[in-house]
């Protein structure tokens, strides 16, 4: 794998295998799931993330219980099926029984005998306890990346308390809770390697993970990692797209995501993601007014819905409603009935 990371040659055979293994275990169907970044606070100091809690150039937001609601009912309307709440690194217990309280009502705007919002959460590390709460109180899919199998790069761009052991450590409460897990890396940070992106693809499927999110690592400006600039070894752009192929190539039933930064680093990044084996794409709801300070890294891209629809649709693809489109690999590796 290391070599078809590193090489040139044979990227477009790359990227058709990786659409026929697609098409061919999940057809042609993209599903959605409306973001919301409902918070910018965040109590960690990542040093590549630009709302991380040192960055007190940021203006901070967090939106209302009732505006939170009000995006998810647009998402209802539309036919989304489901929805992912994201913000920064939450840690009070406060803000956790906010979210379960909000995740029941959520659940309740569906009328009583159909199908309810699908709820990823994308909320950072919490205590086992704290994931059960939120999965008792109908989330059901959680986004945690590695953002890194290596260790050591890990523990480099993440300051104490932060650590790889932690970060795994949740990964596996979250399995064990009967989420859906997703996890995902940053492609193309100084200092990684080819070797790590393989390796990356090896802890992917050792781990058995549902659902993989990853994406170019894009400098942000008021960040300490932003000095060291890019990898100058990778281009992360191609990198990504063979990183998706070969996910979707090894992982064939699991669900992938079109990834925000693949968009915003090229502007064809959402239609070459969903042929290099994406079937997931997460159209930003969050309101115009605070859109732009959630800002991970800087020029983030957004692409209004009838846009993406259009977009999907002029490859040939799909985007499918009404449904909630879980990973079919969950279903098969719990043993769960898929309702
Ligand atoms: N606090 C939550 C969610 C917010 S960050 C969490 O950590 O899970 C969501 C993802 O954005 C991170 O996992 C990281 O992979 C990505 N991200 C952050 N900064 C980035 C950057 N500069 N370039 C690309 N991706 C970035």
């Amino acid at each position: 794998m290391v070599n078809v990371l590193k090489e040139a040659t044979n990227f477009t055979q790359l990227l058709n295998t990786a659409e026929q293994v697609r098409l061919e275990n999940l057809g042609n169907i993209v599903y959605l799931r409306g973001l919301i970044e409902f918070s910018n606070y965040c109590s960690q100091d990542c040093y590549y993330c630009g709302i991380r809690k040192s960055n007190h150039r940021l203006k901070r937001y967090h939106l209302t219980k009732e505006e939170i609601i009000n995006l998810a009912h647009i998402a209802y309307k539309n036919g989304y099926q489901s929805i992912a709440l994201q913000a920064g690194e939450i840690s009070s217990e406060k803000e956790v029984n906010f979210l379960a309280d909000l995740i029941k009502e959520i659940k309740d705007i569906t009328p009583p005998d159909s199908l309810s919002l699908g709820i990823t959460l994308s909320t950072g590390e919490l205590s086992y306890q704290q994931y059960k709460k939120l999965r008792d109180a109908g989330a059901h899919r959680y986004l945690l990346r590695i953002e890194t199998s290596n260790e050591d790069l890990f523990t480099s761009i993440h300051p104490p308390p932060q650590s790889f052991k932690k970060r795994l450590e949740c990964l596996y409460a979250l399995k064990d809770l009967d989420y859906q897990v997703g996890t995902g890396v940053m492609v193309g940070l100084p200092q990684q390697t080819y070797e790590d992106l393989a390796n990356d693809l090896l802890f992917f499927q050792e781990f058995g993970i549902d659902m993989i999110g990853l994406g170019p690592y894009i400098p942000h400006a008021a960040t300490p990692l932003a000095i060291k600039g890019v990898n100058e070894n990778m281009d992360s752009y191609t990198s990504t797209l063979k990183m998706l192929a070969l996910t979707r190539i090894i992982m064939p039933d699991i669900n992938i995501v079109a990834s925000t930064a693949l968009q915003t680093i090229n502007p064809l990044g959402l239609e070459a993601g969903i042929k290099a084996g994406a079937n997931i794409v997460m159209p930003v709801l969050t309101p115009e007014a605070v859109r732009g300070k959630y800002s991970l890294y800087n020029n983030k891209s957004y692409t209004p819905l009838i846009e993406l629809a259009n977009r999907i649709a002029n490859i040939n693809y799909e985007v499918g409603l009404w449904t909630l489109g879980d990973s079919p690999y969950y279903f098969f590796r719990t043993g769960l009935q898929n309702t």
